[in-house]
């Protein structure tokens, strides 16, 4: 992982329900409960979306309504392990998969692909 890619301080904010990082190079992310516990990182939670995706009449079993914090921890320097009450445990959050889910941070990537293909253009 790159040195800008670490974050500098981390925020798990039970009140806002958000996760808030700050990166090295001065970037700041912000994850709603919600939206990290759909995203949970492990291999079970990936299939059940693979599946969601196949077929849209996939029934989620689980908890529904907002998504609760009950424990997290560091996993030496690289990953957050968020622990969903009611939910999945197994969710190791590297902080390169939290780049890759940063809502701010996918736009921007878009909008450089974007660019990219018009830079390209034609050939191909
Ligand atoms: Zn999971």
């Amino acid at each position: 992982m790159a040195e800008e890619h670490k974050p500098v301080d981390l925020t798990l904010d039970k009140t806002a329900r958000e996760l808030r990082i700050e990166w090295a190079e001065g970037r700041k992310s912000v994850y709603g409960f919600d939206y990290l516990a759909a995203l949970c990182p492990c291999a079970n939670c990936r299939e059940k979306r693979q599946e969601k995706e196949r077929n849209p009449l996939y029934v989620l079993a689980g908890p529904s309504g907002p998504a609760e914090l009950d424990q997290a921890e560091m996993m030496g320097r690289y990953a957050l392990h968020l622990i969903w009450k009611g939910g999945c445990a197994s969710g190791i959050y590297s902080f390169d998969y939290l780049r890759s889910i940063c809502p701010a941070m996918a736009r921007e990537s878009l909008d450089a692909e974007a660019a990219e293909k018009e830079a390209d253009g034609g050939d191909g």
